[in-house]
């Protein structure tokens, strides 16, 4: 395959803040993987880990296979990291990738949102990009400064009495709440990679549309980590311009998938 960009080319978008990272990557990337190996486990155990058969996951890792040529660029720690993408049968509406590339979709927010391969590639673009710009890092570096941060830290270390607190200092990574600032690199960076992996840049509008619609009084739960608002379309929309024609230069995916088959109704829980 000969991509238009070439995988080593700089994304400007790539650039990470320079602010002074107390914890080491590779400490921060043990306890992501960790944390992703028990909840592989846990839904291992409560039938929910989707098999590899699945078409929709089938999917999602062709997806990943595509964007993830471009990250080395942007963190040449990335060609090192066992990148790793699974699918949970849940009705979650969430998706994440944690340090070191560990990528989790819940089947709700396909299912629910009906998402086209473009507009999954927006959200694989923005969750590995929180990945690649070290956004767990730099939280927990700023909190080592908290009581709950140096808890963390020493359990980092393995200086813990317990084991149970280095699952804690992974279960931090699966909460964390990024920043607005945050939100805006990751979205900036995943349109670009994705724009390249040849995934059509225009669908980061129609995704946030559909996240911001779903829910009704209930609020897709990958909103309560990546805070959103009606600016977030805008900042997105300003930047079609620069990477529409990146997309139409990329090579194009051979294949498109049909989105996931709705969810039956939940059933009534029982009083
Ligand atoms: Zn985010």
């Amino acid at each position: 395959m000969t991509l238009a960009w070439p995988a080593t080319a700089s994304i400007p978008e790539c650039k990470r803040s320079s602010l002074a990272k107390a914890v080491p990557a590779d400490q921060v990337e043990a306890a992501a993987r960790q944390q992703y190996r028990q909840m592989l486990q846990q839904a291992s155990n409560e039938r929910a880990l989707v098999s590899t058969d699945e078409p929709q996951l089938q999917r999602l890792r062709s997806i990943a296979a595509r964007i993830i040529p471009f990250t080395p660029a942007c963190n040449p720690r990335a060609s090192e990291w066992r990148w790793e993408v699974n699918l949970i049968a849940s009705r979650s509406i969430n998706a994440f990738c944690m340090p070191g590339g560990k990528i989790a979709f819940f089947y709700g927010i396909l299912a629910e949102l009906q998402l086209d391969d473009d507009e999954v590639a927006m959200i694989m673009g923005h969750e590995a990009a929180h990945a690649l710009l070290e956004h767990a890092r730099e939280q927990m570096s700023k909190g080592a400064l908290t009581t709950g941060g140096l808890r963390l830290l020493s359990a980092l270390f393995g200086l813990g009495q317990l084991g149970d607190l280095a699952a804690q200092a992974g279960a931090q990574l699966l909460t964390l709440k990024f920043s607005r600032d945050d939100e805006g690199e990751a979205d900036r960076l995943g349109l670009q990679m994705a724009a390249r992996a040849g995934y059509d840049p225009r669908s980061g509008v129609t995704l946030w549309q559909k996240m911001m619609r779903a829910g009704g009084s209930k609020p897709p739960q990958i909103l309560s980590t990546h805070p959103t608002g009606p600016a977030r379309i805008k900042d997105i929309e300003s930047k079609l311009p620069e990477v529409l024609p990146v997309f139409q230069a990329a090579p194009k995916p051979p294949k498109r998938y049909s989105p996931a088959p709705p969810l039956p109704a939940a059933r009534p829980r029982q009083p």
